[in-house]
């Protein structure tokens, strides 16, 4: 069975160039980089549509060559990928990173995976319906935990980037109690997988480790790490792993 997927998440890294004291919800940087073999067995799924591919770290832009590579695999394969995003702390400009994401918009502005938008998820139909819908989003953190970032930095993406949508992410509203951050929702409030029909509403995260956690990509390294264990998409497909997750509810949930 093909299922389509609302937000979809990759870890690229756990090592990154900050250390947000009282803040940062993943904790300790750890010294890893997925291997492309599981970007590889990732993509190999029989996906009917993915609404957002999210690079996820530590901090993503230390590594642009899986980023790059992610998407380029997605483009020559014309998977059904609508939109990816980014946040960075915004120490690091990443040229490969912004050639990749325009890339990116022009493989959707130039496919037909948006010929019947009725087929994808919650997110991008009702983008599309406002007529606001970015195929490539950068986010930078500015609050006040992170450092501050460079204007090098920022007017290098904002002269390099055409179709790729730059925003602030600005002071967080949701803030989880687990890493480093000390204070919030506790991460016991985090938020269960769900199928409704065809489609897997809330975020799946393959890690650094090749593994695929259902409660998505908030929490430590440690709670995702506890939450994914066994979960290698290198011995299941994404589907099996996804249908796993609350097999009562899908029989109960009306097909789209
Ligand atoms: S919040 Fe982001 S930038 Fe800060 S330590 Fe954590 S991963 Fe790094």
């Amino acid at each position: 069975m093909e299922l389509e997927y609302n937000i979809l998440a990759i870890e690229v890294t756990r090592r990154c160039n900050q250390r947000c004291e009282g803040f940062c919800m993943r904790g300790e940087a750890q010294n890893l980089d997925i291997d492309f073999k599981y970007i590889d067995k990732l993509l190999e799924n029989d996906f009917k549509g993915v609404s957002k591919l999210v690079f996820t770290g530590g901090e993503p832009t230390l590594n642009p060559e899986v980023i790059a590579y992610t998407i380029d695999k997605i483009i020559e394969a014309n998977l059904p990928f609508v939109t990816i995003d980014m946040v960075t702390n915004g120490l690091v400009y990443s040229q490969k990173i912004v050639d990749a994401f325009e890339r990116f918009c022009k493989y959707v502005k130039n496919s037909d995976i948006l010929g019947d938008f009725s087929e994808f998820g919650c997110f991008v139909r009702e983008s599309l319906l406002k007529g606001d819908l970015s195929f490539a989003n950068i986010s930078f953190s500015n609050d006040s935990h992170h450092k501050g970032i460079s204007s090098d930095v920022i007017n290098s993406y904002y002269d390099n980037c055409k179709d790729t949508r730059l925003s602030m992410m600005g002071e967080p509203t949701l803030v989880l109690r687990s890493g480093f951050s000390n204070y919030g929702l506790s991460m016991k409030n985090s938020i269960d997988n769900k199928i409704v029909g065809d489609l897997v509403v809330n975020g799946i995260l393959l890690t650094t480790k090749g593994n695929v956690c259902l409660h998505g990509a908030a929490g430590s390294y440690d709670f995702i790490d506890s939450h994914s264990v066994g979960n290698s998409i290198l011995h299941k497909s994404l589907n099996e792993y996804c249908l796993d997750v609350l097999p009562r509810e899908k029989e109960k949930v009306k097909i789209r």
